[in-house]
């Protein structure tokens, strides 16, 4: 499988050689981080190659054996060996297998993890928790956590409610809070020592809310935030999501607009890459590295173009790479 070898590289020479930069804040402190964060998947929900898509970016692919599984965070206890996962991506058995390598864990028969959080019910985020039931793992009480409305779904509705009813889940509501600051998160630890915060953000909501997450180590804290509607049509959200993250993992589902032909960027539901760098061209200066893209469209030219990916990072903002790691 020279995919696998590929990521495992991936993890020895830019997860370990080149760490993501801190913030200068981060810089400064002299706390061991007790948690390491790793990207398991950088793509969008359908990864690449894309069911359907006959352009050369999947075509390529295709042709290469080339994979990119759907954005997709794993958090490994340093000190215990307990794993989480961010995300039941449709590609979990992949992304868990990367994890386990990552952190040399074996023998965990029926426990491929010790927990999954989830931001919301589209089917790149969530559709992996199928192969948790009766059929695959049948895993015995894998603590998931989710928002109250996401709960309710999974445990109303076939197949999900089945993996609540045969406990192969156990459901953890969790209370997040909004980006205007009226409501507080209610912080919660899926491992102990990792202080999470959930805030609510807009996106299509169809199935669930959607919360990004900020996971606050001793060392430092981390963003995630796959998918969230534009910043233009949100007043301070991601100042606000920002607040006190050494590094941020944000939607990057587009570029410029230039993958979606016919349509106007300024009505499609995600902030294009372009006006992210825009918006922070000053802390990209500042903070190199501190804000990196992830969940980025099978189109998107900053996943296919080297030299595209160069000049965005030569400004500051990297495309995540699987494999790399940040200490929390
Ligand atoms: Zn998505
Ligand atoms: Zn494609
Ligand atoms: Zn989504």
């Amino acid at each position: 499988m020279p995919w696998i070898a590929f990521l495992l590289a991936c993890v020895v020479t830019l997860g370990l050689a080149s760490p993501p930069k801190a913030s200068s804040e981060a810089a400064g402190a002299t706390v061991p981080p007790r948690f390491e964060v790793v990207v398991l998947g950088r793509a969008q929900d359908g990864g690449l190659p894309h069911l359907g898509c006959e352009r050369s970016c999947c075509v390529n692919a295709r042709k290469s054996g080339r994979l990119e599984t759907p954005a997709c965070l794993g958090v490994r206890d340093l000190e215990s060996g307990r794993l989480l996962l961010l995300e039941a991506t449709p590609r979990i058995e992949h992304q868990v297998g990367l994890l386990h390598e990552i952190a040399n864990s074996t023998g965990r028969p029926r426990r491929p993890g010790d927990g999954i959080m989830l931001t919301h019910a589209h089917i790149g985020h969530y559709a992996g928790l199928i192969q948790l039931g009766r059929e695959v793992a049948s895993t015995k009480a894998t603590p998931v956590w989710a928002t109250p409305r996401f709960c309710d779904f999974l445990r109303d509705n076939g197949p999900w409610s089945q993996l609540v009813e045969l406990d192969q889940i156990d459901l953890n509501e969790i209370s997040p809070g909004t980006t205007d600051g009226t409501i507080p998160p209610t912080t919660f630890e899926p491992l102990p020592g990792l202080r999470v915060d959930a805030f609510t953000v807009p996106h299509r909501d169809e199935f669930s809310d959607t919360v990004a997450y900020k996971l606050r180590g001793p060392a430092k804290t981390v963003l995630f935030c796959p998918d969230v509607d534009r910043w233009d049509a949100h007043d301070g959200l991601l100042e606000k999501l920002l607040e006190g993250v050494d590094v941020a993992y944000v939607d990057a589902t587009f570029y410029d607009g230039r993958e979606l032909p016919g349509r106007n960027i300024l009505e499609v539901p995600h902030p294009p890459m372009v006006r992210t760098m825009e918006l922070l061209e000053a802390a990209g200066r500042k903070t190199p590295g501190r804000v990196r893209f992830i969940h980025l469209n099978h189109t998107n030219p900053a996943l296919n173009d080297p030299d595209l990916q160069a000049e965005i990072r030569a400004r500051g903002f990297p495309v995540a790479e699987v494999g790399e790691r940040v200490g929390i």
